[in-house]
Order: structure tokens, then C-alpha cells, then sequence
């Protein structure tokens, strides 16, 4: 046994405290990155165990890295300084569900999809849908503030976070909020937690906000030569007034490289574009309509409609499997969550496109363009010379960002900065706004112990 884990069974229970190999293996990464093992994993069942824990660690100037589900893409729950991994995936109750005040109160190891489909039994909704949320646990989408594709129309996970628990890195508990839908007392200090990537205290519990849940849900899906006429179709949509839940955008090499990965033959299509209608029978029977309309005007090759849930559902199959399509394409790639102000998506898709020209490299761009947030993916086949595949897709980063900023976009939309990010860190923020992230770093954890070494 390390002499760190006997030091923590002395404060918590030993069955929570783990330092066997196979489980600090296990606690390694993330989808992003592979990093050393942590010391030791704790797991804890309850905020006193966490309390407990984060003050002997403050106290000893031991590093602490939360962990959600592991499923982050920026590094942000890879222990950089080794230390103390503490899984919040233990503590995973739904404690309640309260319909006549539309929320649910929550830990934080609960899964996105479990407290989705909980909630759905009642007719409630909880719209934030981070395309991982069968894994991502709510702990993680509030420490990220995850977004996803419903985000169009139903905004990012901060719009629906009414009340937090915290533990502070000293061991101290704040609750914030509570179970209203409005509360303006004092600072916004629970806004301050939500995206804070586990760098600020760590959420033991939350209370959500629930909406009804809309009786209906419709989905096209269009295929066009070109992505910049699918970008230009998504504009074309919103210029109208309508909104829809989402609209998803994949390019050429995603839907062919789609079609490869479920044995499909090619075909033409140079993009494809999908969109989610959800609200009463007949606004959606309308609208679908009229989105139909405005996708042959600007030059869908075909149009598929669905009218009903299990259809929106099998569009969303579809969809579903780009990820892993562009992996299965790939040795690995660099999946960058990069947002433009919509006017931009045209341009960014020309980008993109002439960005892998430039170095030798295949981009692929595929995501939530109705909020600009496309997923530019760069990907590097294991040539013989892996050194120079990863220097090249550096270089393009360089190149993709600068443009992205230069554009008034940001360098990432819901992923975070994390580690994957750290190095453009300065060029996304001012030095005015990195002296205020370090100034409110200090006054919660003055000694930098919980989750070090990321962009701080
Ligand atoms: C295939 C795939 C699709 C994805 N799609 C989306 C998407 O559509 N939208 C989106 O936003 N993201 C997406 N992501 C990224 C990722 O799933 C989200 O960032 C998610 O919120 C991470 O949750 P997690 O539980 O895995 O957190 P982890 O990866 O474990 O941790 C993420 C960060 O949160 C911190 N943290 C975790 N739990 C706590 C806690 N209780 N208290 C304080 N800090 C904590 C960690 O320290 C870390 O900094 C996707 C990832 C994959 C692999």
C-alpha cells in the first residue's frame, strides 16, 4: 500500500480509497489524452467524504483532479501532477424529481441519458444532449458546461443549473441557488462553477431545471453537393424564422467515410444536413414543410422527412456514428470544437477544406452549425514519419485558430481548454481577462491544488 493511500485511510473509509494498479490505469485519461496514472483514486459515496478528502489535501498541498465518466476531449480530467484521482462517478442518485416545481435534484455521477430518460416518464424534459451523453455524467457537463446539439434552441447546460453544492478546495461546502427558477442574491457565484472545469471546487450535488416536454418531434435530413450549400441552407432557415432544435451538419469526407463504416456504397453527396423539429403537432407539420422548401432552394440533390419520433430517432443513428466514422478513418485525430459567428460558416467550411490542402492533411468539419459550433476534425494517418504528421497538424491548429479569432469566434464552444488547449490559451484571452481567471483561482484555491496544471 502507498504511504498516500494509508495516509487517506486513516481520514476516510479504506473501501473508497483505491491504489491498485488496475484501477489507477483505468483513471488515466480521457478521450483526449492518455496521461500518467494517478497515485490513488478515491471514490466517495457522499460531500462529507469529499469535504473530508479536499481538506487533508489542502492541508498537505496534494494535487486533486475530479473525474466525471472520463469522456471529456481536452485532458481536463488527466491527472497532470499525479496526485489524488476523486471519482465522482460513486455518487450517481437521482434524489429527486420534482414535477410540480420542474426540477430535479441530482448527484453528479448521474448520467445525462439516465436523468433524460427518468425525467421523460413524467413528460419533463431535460434538453442539454452533449452527443456522449449514454456515458458523460452531469457533474462533468456542469464542470464543462456542455453543450450539444439541442443547444440552437435550447442553450447549453449553464440555462439549466438552478442550484449547486460545492466543496471548495479547502474542504468548505457552498450551496448555491436552489430549487427557483429565478435568484438574483448576490453574485452570480454559481454561474462562476458552471464551466470551471473542476479547477474552481468540485459539484457534489445539483438541482436542474425541467421544461415539459414538447408532444412532438419531427427531423429532415438533405444531402447537398457542396458543405458550403448545406451551411448556406442552415442560414437560409434561420433567416426565415424558424427555429428548429437542431441543426447538424456533416461534410463530404464524414457522410462517405459514414457510408464506408456500415458497409455502404459512396455516393455523390458533398454534405449532409440534418435538422430536429420538436413543439405542437401543427407548428411542427408546418414548419417541416417549410424547411423542406427552403432546402431544394438552396440546391438539396434530396430531402428526407421524418414525422414522428422514431424517425427523428433513426436520423439521429446516423448522425450518431460520424465520430466514430472519422475515426475508424484515421489513425487519430484532432477534434477541435471551434465556434464562429454564424455569418461565418460558409467561409469556415472553405476554410476548413483549404486549411487540409495547404498542409497535406485531411480536415473533416461535422457538428452543431446552427450555433456555428462546427467540429473541425484534423486527421493524421500513422505515416513513417508520425513526427512530422504531428508537427504539420500543429501547424494547421495554429492556422485554424488564428483565423477562428481573427473571425470573432473562440477556440472552443463546450469541449474547454483543459490541457488539449492550453497552448492557445493566451491568444484566446486578454491579459486583463487571465489576470481575473488567476485572481478568482487564488481566492477559492490559493494553494492550486485542485486539478493543476491545466490552463491556469
Ligand atoms: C463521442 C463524444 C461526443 C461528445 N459530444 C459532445 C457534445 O456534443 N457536446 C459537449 O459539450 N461535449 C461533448 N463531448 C465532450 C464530453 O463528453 C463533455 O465534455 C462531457 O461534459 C464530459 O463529461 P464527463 O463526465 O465525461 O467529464 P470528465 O471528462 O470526467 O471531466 C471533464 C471536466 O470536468 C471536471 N469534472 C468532472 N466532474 C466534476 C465534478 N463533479 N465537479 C467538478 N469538476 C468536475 C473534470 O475535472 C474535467 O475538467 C463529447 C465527447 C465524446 C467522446
Amino acid at each position: 500500500m502507498s504511504a498516500l493511500a494509508a495516509q487517506l485511510r486513516a481520514i476516510l473509509p479504506a473501501e473508497i480509497v483505491h491504489d491498485d494498479e488496475e484501477i489507477r490505469h483505468a483513471h488515466a485519461g480521457d478521450k483526449w489524452h492518455r496521461g500518467d496514472s494517478p497515485d490513488v483514486v478515491v471514490a466517495p459515496h457522499t460531500v462529507e467524504q469529499v469535504s473530508a478528502l479536499l481538506a487533508w489535501a489542502n492541508e498537505n498541498g496534494v494535487p486533486v483532479t475530479p473525474r466525471g465518466s472520463g469522456y471529456g476531449y481536452v485532458g481536463g480530467s488527466v491527472t497532470s501532477r499525479q496526485g489524488i484521482l476523486l471519482s465522482l462517478l460513486e455518487m450517481n442518485r437521482i434524489r429527486e424529481i420534482n414535477a410540480p416545481d420542474f426540477v430535479a435534484l441530482v448527484e453528479p455521477g448521474v448520467t445525462t441519458e439516465s436523468l433524460q430518460m427518468a425525467v421523460r416518464e413524467l413528460g419533463l424534459f431535460y434538453p442539454p444532449d452533449p452527443s456522449s451523453r449514454k456515458y458523460s455524467s452531469i457533474g462533468g457537463n456542469i464542470a464543462t458546461n456542455a453543450g450539444g446539439p439541442r443547444s440552437l434552441k435550447y442553450g447549453v447546460t449553464r440555462h439549466y443549473v438552478l442550484g449547486l453544492e460545492v466543496v471548495l478546495a479547502d474542504g468548505r461546502v457552498l450551496h448555491l441557488g436552489g430549487r427557483t427558477h429565478k435568484n438574483k442574491t448576490g453574485f452570480d457565484l454559481l454561474g462562476l462553477f458552471v464551466g470551471s472545469e473542476g479547477m474552481l471546487g468540485v459539484v457534489t450535488a445539483a438541482t436542474l431545471r425541467l421544461l415539459p416536454h414538447p408532444p412532438v418531434r419531427a427531423g429532415l435530413a438533405a444531402v447537398f453537393p457542396a458543405p458550403e450549400m448545406a451551411a448556406a441552407a442552415v442560414e437560409a432557415i434561420l433567416a426565415e424564422g424558424i427555429l428548429p432544435a437542431a441543426l447538424e451538419l456533416a461534410d463530404g469526407f464524414t457522410w462517405q467515410s459514414y457510408l464506408q463504416l456500415e458497409g455502404l456504397p459512396p455516393d455523390e453527396a458533398g454534405a449532409y444536413l440534418l435538422v430536429e423539429l420538436d413543439g405542437q403537432p401543427e407548428a411542427v407539420a408546418v414548419e417541416t414543410e417549410d424547411i423542406a422548401a427552403i432546402l431544394r432552394r438552396c440546391g438539396a440533390v434530396s430531402v428526407e422527412q421524418a414525422m414522428d419520433d422514431a424517425g427523428a430517432e433513426a436520423l439521429w443513428a446516423v448522425r450518431r456514428r460520424f465520430s466514430a466514422a472519422l475515426d475508424a478513418a484515421c489513425s487519430w485525430r484532432l477534434n477541435e470544437d471551434i465556434v464562429v459567428p454564424r455569418s461565418r460558416l460558409v467561409d469556415l467550411m472553405h476554410f476548413g477544406r483549404e486549411l487540409g490542402e495547404r498542409h497535406g492533411l485531411r480536415v473533416a468539419c461535422f457538428g452543431h452549425a446552427g450555433d456555428g459550433n462546427v467540429h473541425v476534425n484534423i486527421l493524421v494517418n500513422e505515416s513513417s514519419d508520425l513526427h512530422a504528421a504531428h508537427q504539420e497538424a500543429e501547424t494547421a491548429l495554429d492556422e485554424l485558430f488564428a483565423q477562428i479569432l481573427d473571425w470573432g469566434g473562440a477556440i472552443t464552444g463546450e469541449h474547454g481548454i483543459g490541457l488539449a488547449k492550453k497552448r492557445w490559451w493566451p491568444e484566446a484571452a486578454s491579459p486583463e481577462v487571465r489576470a481575473a481567471h488567476a485572481a478568482v483561482k487564488a481566492a477559492l484555491d490559493p494553494k492550486g491544488i485542485l486539478n493543476p496544471g491545466k490552463f491556469l
